[in-house]
């Protein structure tokens, strides 16, 4: 990889336009000397390997493979430890089976991590007992807690976020490709608290049919390689374009620029705009990218970011992820679907039944319904199921902690005991239990 030659991609294009959601910093001159020195760092995925992505996700836009996507709201530098790191890896890896062996279907599995530190915000300011201070915009930014100190926009974080995205990466690569991933070792990641729960119950007989078919194959002879670690691929919100713009190399391969900070990066609800700053600079990297699709997308905005963002309809280039709420996806994604199908773009199609459905608790908490996030992808299925189209899979925001932060599941999580363990940075997250709550529910509806 190198950094030469990038001028010919128009890399900086992007400049010259309007970006939302970047921070103001606090010091110009330091973000210059802090991106030069991200542009010198190794990168965090190889080039290759995001084009094994987009084969995958090739594969999940005709319609033989799905997603399972989801991590966090927004990472935090002190919750990237290896405890809380496994605990997501287990959650995915334990929905990713119950995926593949319930719902008969290969799963590209990607975290939500090793990189989703930043936040776009609905106001640059809170306001708390009259006092006013700048947003918390992620850990790349500034600090979750309520100081004038904690929320300066400090540049030094971008390169904080690198490091924690490399070291995550680095437990993440030796969780997936270790042994921990084997699948004999089904029956390990169902420990500790969801062991007892309903759905952990339900998993454990899940994993002993899964144990005896592997018994009857290894009887038979065969013991295939596939069995023993899995690929697992990282990806967070493509926002803040400085960091991106850093750390994107020339190939030597290829020849073609890659953002190596992720294998996949999308542009969020809030900065999809088409003469935007963020789809011009999506547009120029060869990464698979996304595009989060609100309630308010016309067929021709869709058409217009295909035409954009994958004008040569390459397979697999292209995801739209869709964030309608519960009670809007029915009507606001058919139109969507059926234009876009119809003009022949190879899309993925993946749900995100999260953020169309938070709303603020009584006690003040935002929180979101375990009910309405599943009605949400059962609407997802019936518009793909009429029109003929794939559902591509669902992106979600979970962690593999015990927290109170959505309502429902199998532990009927009530608005009153959100207060109980509330730990999310930013949005509610589904814990782990109801993780495993939805992965059953979602294996069913690719059953029928
Ligand atoms: C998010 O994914 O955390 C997010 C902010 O989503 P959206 O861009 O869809 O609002
Ligand atoms: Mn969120």
């Amino acid at each position: 990889m190198s950094t030469q030659s990038s001028t010919s991609f128009d890399l900086d294009a992007w400049r010259g336009l309007t970006a939302l959601q970047q921070p103001e910093w606090a010091d110009p001159a330091e973000l210059e000397t802090v991106t030069t020195e991200l542009a010198q760092q190794p990168p965090l995925v190889f080039a290759g390997e995001c084009d094994q992505l987009k084969d995958r996700l090739a594969a999940v836009a005709r319609g033989e493979a799905i997603v399972l996507q989801g991590g966090d709201c927004a990472e935090t530098f002190e919750g990237s430890n290896a405890d809380a790191v496994r605990n997501k890896i287990k959650t995915l890896l334990q929905m990713a089976v119950v995926l593949t062996y319930a719902g008969s279907v290969p799963v590209v599995k990607i975290g939500r991590m090793a990189g989703q530190f930043a936040k776009p915000r609905s106001k640059p300011t809170e306001t708390r007992d009259g006092v006013t201070l700048p947003a918390y915009r992620g850990d790349m930014v500034n600090r979750l807690e309520f100081t004038p100190e904690a929320r300066r926009n400090d540049p030094q974080r971008l390169l904080r976020a690198y490091y924690s995205a490399a070291t995550t990466l680095n437990l993440t690569r030796a969780f997936t490709k270790g042994g921990y991933a084997d699948l004999r070792q089904v029956h390990a990641w169902n420990q500790d608290f969801v062991a007892g729960s309903p759905a952990g119950q339900r998993y454990e007989l899940l994993a002993g049919e899964i144990d005896r078919a592997l018994t009857f194959m290894r009887a038979c002879g065969a013991d295939p390689e596939e069995f023993a670690e899995v690929d697992f691929y990282s990806s967070h919100e493509a926002l803040i374009l400085d960091y991106e713009r850093a750390l994107t190399r020339i190939d030597a391969r290829t020849g073609l620029p890659y953002d190596v900070s992720a294998h996949f990066l999308w542009i969020g609800e809030r900065t999809r705009q088409l003469d935007g700053a963020h789809v011009e600079f999506l547009r120029r990297i060869r990464n698979p990218i996304g595009v989060k699709l609100g309630p308010t997308t016309t067929a021709d905005d869709a058409l217009a970011l295909v035409d954009r963002l994958n004008p040569e309809g390459e397979p697999g280039r292209l995801t739209f992820i869709t964030r309608m709420g519960a009670g809007k996806v029915r009507d606001a994604l058919p139109p969507l679907v059926e234009k876009v199908n119809g003009s022949g773009a190879p899309v993925v199609w993946l749900c995100d039944p999260m953020h169309g459905n938070t709303f603020e608790a009584e006690s003040g908490h935002k929180t979101r319904r375990l009910d309405d996030v599943v009605d949400e992808v059962a609407g997802f299925f019936e518009v793909h199921r009429a029109l003929g189209t794939h559902p591509g899979g669902v992106h979600l925001e979970f962690t593999g902690d015990d927290v109170t932060e959505c309502i429902g599941g199998g532990h009927e999580i009530a608005e009153s005991d959100l207060h109980e363990r509330y730990e999310t940075a930013c949005d509610p997250r589904l814990n782990r239990q109801q993780s495993l709550d939805l992965a059953f529910l979602v294996a069913e509806m690719y059953r029928r």
